[in-house]
């Protein structure tokens, strides 16, 4: 049965590219969101298995809205997608309880790899 991926970026573009990119895979996209504000209003509804998180978006950021999420729904698996990779980052992202980093621009083997990893 394929995964339900619930993607949160407030680009058009990425999210156009990430459903290409899991077009023909074990992972089906569940939900659009386009912002921080959208995707906890949307989690519990679509209960999806995965969450891919950009972080920097119009208005509430990708961690803030993955630290919501996560004090609500601890066993959430989110994983980080982001051009954005400086070291605090990366460390608040792990102590919020992220499964994942992805880099920009991605490539179909690294997201799911990545994807595998976080669902393991
Ligand atoms: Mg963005």
């Amino acid at each position: 049965m394929s995964k339900r991926v619930m993607v949160v970026d407030d680009s058009r573009l990425v999210r156009v590219q990430l459903g290409d990119v899991l077009e023909g895979t074990d992972y089906e996209i569940a939900a659009y969101c386009r912002s921080g504000e959208d995707a906890i209003a949307q989690y519990d509804e679509v209960n999806p298995d995965l969450v891919t998180m950009d972080i920097i978006m119009t208005g509430m950021d990708g961690l803030d809205a993955s630290e919501i999420i996560l004090k609500k729904h601890p066993d959430a698996r989110i994983v980080m997608i982001s051009s954005l990779a400086y070291d605090d980052t990366y460390k608040r992202a792990e102590s919020i309880g992220v499964k994942g980093f992805i880099d920009k621009p991605f490539h179909r083997e690294q997201l799911l790899k990545i994807f595998q990893q976080a669902l393991g």
